[in-house]
């Protein structure tokens, strides 16, 4: 668990990487500064972990581009305290940028393996989110429900409604939809049964599974 001057030295050059595409929430860029994304990834991938790109980790499933975890988290505008829900642990750096931000963080993961490898490995790096598990990001955590907001970060060919049924009003649902290309949508819940939808460009992520496992 080695994070050196070189390390943060790259960290910086990154957040400057993001400010100049766009991104200006400051916890968000702290966030980003802190975390050793590095840990995040298999060795033979650490010379790239300050590069804005995605890269694979185990399972067949991805680590977030830099860019892509900063521009979904600024847009579910995280208060200290805030009950915040994750579709797709993977690797636990998006939850580890939640966690950050201040937010209660309950997470899923349908592969077993990076559900293992992740729930023991956070801790490690002194972050506690309230609530990993294993099981279908399509039906949400209703026992744990309302959140402020929730994050999808696989591609979701529609949007599970259990998702928008577990915001609290004023909550704010952030989902990449499509099949090969998504874009980024945002919703926001107005009323018990009003949604604001906004959708804000294209994005690739790895597929949100489902019956799989
Ligand atoms: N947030 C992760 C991104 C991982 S990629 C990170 O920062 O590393 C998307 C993740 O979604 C993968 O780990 C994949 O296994 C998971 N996933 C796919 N379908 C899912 C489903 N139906 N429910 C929960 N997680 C799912």
């Amino acid at each position: 668990m080695n994070d050196t001057f070189k390390h943060q030295g790259l960290r910086l050059q990154l957040v400057s990487t993001l400010k100049s595409k766009g991104i200006t929430n400051a916890g968000v860029l702290n966030a980003i500064t802190k975390i050793p994304r590095h840990l995040f990834m298999d060795s033979s991938f650490l010379d790239h972990a300050y590069q804005d790109k995605a890269f694979p980790i185990a399972a067949d499933q991805t680590i977030s581009q830099p860019y892509t975890v900063a521009f979904q988290s600024e847009l579910l505008q995280v208060k200290r305290g805030d009950k915040v829900l994750e579709i797709g642990t993977g690797s636990g750096y998006q939850t580890a940028v939640l966690c950050e931000l201040g937010a209660k963080v309950y997470s899923i993961e349908r592969q077993q393996e990076l559900f293992k490898k992740t729930s023991k490995f956070l801790p490690k790096l002194g972050y506690r989110p309230k609530k990993l598990i294993f099981g279908d990001g399509y039906k949400g955590m209703v026992e744990e429900a309302p959140f402020a907001s929730i994050i999808v970060t696989a591609g979701a060919p529609f949007v599970p409604k259990p998702l928008l049924a577990q915001l609290a009003i004023g909550g704010r649902l952030v989902i990449p939809v499509g099949d090969k290309v998504q874009t980024m949508t945002l919703f926001v819940r107005t009323g018990p049964k009003a949604f604001e939808k906004t959708e804000l460009g294209e994005f690739r992520f790895v597929p949100l599974l489902e019956n799989k496992n």
